[in-house]
């Protein structure tokens, strides 16, 4: 029988909805509109295109958008300076440094230095260490994505299986961490974990997040489970052109998957909705006002 596609093109629309209408409740009761700063370094293409989407769905929901672009060869020094300045700014409540930075830059010490009250993305140590102590932290907007399709799949996750495969600090750990406190006994599966195929059959939920197409494969899955495929590979067609696919053989696996997320409109468009959805609830938390339910975890 063929797997339920979850749907993360709709439900991300739902979401992005959902932000608008708590940033225009904000802005009716309390004159307060949600700000978020994009800092772009250098021209790199895919960042670019990255940024203007950002900018575009963030006046979308009914926030303000700063974008601020600066040379590729700015100094470390400038770059802090603007992280400083946009920390103490009112106006600003979420700040997202666009990576990768150029190599000149020390990435962790740039984004160490952004208010964990402000890092929308969920990148600093800080907020690092909340999610794994449990505390109130900014979830980071993949992981975040892969959970609310999950919770809507299945309402509650306590006591599955579930195996994230990919130990990468911005997808694979902090998924792992949302798992485990939504109750799953967790395996985290990474390039030298023995016989993955076994791993994977035995989990009720799979999440890949590796960066290899199509790596995980239908007769891995285990009947009826649920794959998150966070993987986004652009392959060779055989007839020429490019296409998208995932980390997971979506052909196969979605016979005997009892859920997946399809390649492209799974995953990804969850990543943006979960930023919006993250300086929201930045900003009712600097306002010390109450948050709109569901937009985190
Ligand atoms: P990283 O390259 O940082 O991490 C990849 C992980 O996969 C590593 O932990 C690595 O293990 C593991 N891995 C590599 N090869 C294997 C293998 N053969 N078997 C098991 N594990 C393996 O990638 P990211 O976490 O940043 O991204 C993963 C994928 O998700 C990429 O395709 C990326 O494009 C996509 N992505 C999608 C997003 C979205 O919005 N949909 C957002 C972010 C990422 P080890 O640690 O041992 O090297």
């Amino acid at each position: 029988m063929a797997a339920r596609i979850l749907d993360g093109k709709t439900f991300a629309a739902e979401l992005r909805a959902r932000v608008a209408d708590g940033a225009s409740a904000l802005q009716a009761a309390h004159g307060i509109t949600p700000g978020l700063a994009v800092v772009l370094v250098g021209e790199d293409p895919a960042s670019q295109v990255y940024v203007r989407s950002k900018g575009k769905m963030t006046r979308e929901v009914g926030m303000n958008s700063f974008e601020r672009r600066l040379a590729a060869d700015t100094s470390e020094t400038d770059l802090l300076a603007l992280i400083g300045r946009l920390n103490s700014d009112p106006a600003v409540h979420g700040i997202l440094v666009q990576l990768p930075l150029p190599g000149h830059i020390d990435e962790a010490r740039v984004i160490n230095a952004i208010s964990p009250e402000k890092d929308v993305d969920g990148f600093t140590i800080l907020n690092a260490g909340r999610l794994a102590t449990g505390q109130e932290a900014m979830v980071p907007c993949t992981p975040l994505g892969c959970l609310m399709l999950l919770r809507d799949h299945h309402g509650s996750l306590s006591g599955l299986e579930a195996v994230v495969i990919g130990r990468s600090n911005i997808v694979g750990k902090p998924m792992a961490q949302l798992l485990l406190r939504d109750n799953c006994t967790v395996t985290i599966a990474h390039s030298r974990s023995r016989d993955l195929p076994a791993i994977v059959r035995r989990s009720d939920i799979v999440v890949a997040a590796v960066g290899r197409p199509e790596m995980v494969e239908g007769d891995w899955i285990k009947p009826g489970a649920t794959v998150i495929d966070v993987g986004i590979n652009r392959i060779e067609k055989p007839e020429g052109g490019t296409r998208l696919v995932g980390d997971v053989d979506f052909a196969s696996a979605s016979q005997v998957a009892g859920a997946i997320t399809p390649v492209p409109g799974g995953v990804g468009p969850m990543t943006i909705a979960c930023l919006l959805a993250n300086t929201l609830t930045a900003c009712c938390r600097a306002n010390g006002l109450p948050e709109p339910e569901g937009l985190t975890a």
